[in-house]
């Protein structure tokens, strides 16, 4: 089950707080409601996928801040920039990059593995 709310007025977020501006799908002012069902980004996010079970998570040093959310996966994958990784197997697979901002400027962001 996709979840979506909106936060600011008629702009439809998916886990709005954790993504920020990535989190944006659409605005209901502006686009058809089915429109916004119907995009690639909400495809994205529905289609989703990382079981607990990733072979590629077991050996990574972020597997116990991630869990299966997609906002923490982000948040690590940011940090794996931040720390000269590439992004992680799952966020490639998943194209994360295609819809995620990752040239953040988190200056004060702390990552607690
Ligand atoms: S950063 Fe990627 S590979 Fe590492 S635990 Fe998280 S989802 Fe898995």
């Amino acid at each position: 089950m996709l979840k979506m709310r909106t936060q600011t007025i008629g702009v439809v977020h998916f886990a709005p707080l954790a993504l920020g501006k990535n989190g944006k799908m659409g605005n209901i002012f502006e686009q058809d409601i089915f429109d916004i069902f119907n995009s690639d980004k909400t495809q994205f996010y529905v289609n989703f996928s990382k079981s607990i079970e990733e072979e590629s998570c077991k050996n990574c040093s972020y597997n116990s801040f991630c869990a299966v959310c997609i906002s923490k996966i982000y948040t690590a994958n940011i940090q794996r920039l931040k720390d000269g990784l590439e992004l992680c197997e799952i966020a490639k697979r998943n194209k994360m990059d295609k819809y995620f901002d990752f040239n953040v400027n988190y200056s004060d962001f702390k990552f607690n593995v």
